[in-house]
């Protein structure tokens, strides 16, 4: 199963990734995960990463684009995969795109979490009491949701076009059981 999510942050996306990956025993490839794992390392790229990331700005995509493409193509997804945060601009859609053609993969379902700021940003500062994220106070919260609606909705929107059938928009706001729910009753259909 290879699953491409879309939402802005604290839209849950993160969650119903790792109930799916679990499920289905696919990975649960998130590149926010991917890259705050690469600030653990003490090196100069690590803090370049870091003051990106801590900033609520987008790492080049010269430095997502094959990370990303790695991943896919080891033996870890040879099952399937969920990605979750990529692509988040045109040229790594458009990158995406032409990687899974390349490929040879087909994806089977794209899931577009929607929900309104006001949810959003209350859902990140709860999680912000739990986990200790740089970038999770309202100043950068402001930046990345600026960010999502920019660049990202856009791209969301090129492939609600594209994969009519394959599109999925699901509403956020509802309890995770309920999101979860809804998810697997689509996915039965993809
Ligand atoms: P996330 O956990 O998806 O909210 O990502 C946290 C941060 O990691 C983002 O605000 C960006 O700084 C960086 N990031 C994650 N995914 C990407 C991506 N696809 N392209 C560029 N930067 C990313």
């Amino acid at each position: 199963m290879k699953l491409i999510l879309f939402g802005p942050p604290g839209s849950g996306k993160g969650t119903q990734a790792s109930l799916l990956a679990k499920k289905n025993q696919i990975p649960h490839l998130s590149t926010g995960d991917i890259l705050r794992f690469k600030l653990q390392q003490d090196d100069n790229f690590a803090q370049k990463l870091s003051k990106i990331i801590s900033g609520g700005n987008l790492v080049p995509d010269t430095i997502i684009n094959p990370i990303v493409a790695d991943k896919l193509l080891s033996n870890d997804c040879k099952n399937g995969f969920i990605l979750d945060g990529y692509p988040r601009n045109k040229d790594q859609s458009n990158f995406l795109i032409d990687f899974l053609e390349k490929n040879k993969l087909d994806i089977d379902l794209i899931i577009d979490f929607i929900a309104d700021t006001n949810t959003v940003k209350k859902r990140i500062l709860e999680r912000s009491k739990i986990e200790n994220r740089s970038d999770d106070n309202l100043e950068v919260i402001k930046t990345r949701l600026d960010k999502y609606f920019a660049e990202t909705q856009p791209v969301a929107a090129m492939f609600k076009a594209k994969f009519k059938e394959k599109f999925f928009e699901i509403n956020a706001t509802q309890e995770i059981t309920k999101i979860q729910y809804d998810i697997e009753n689509r996915l039965k259909n993809a």
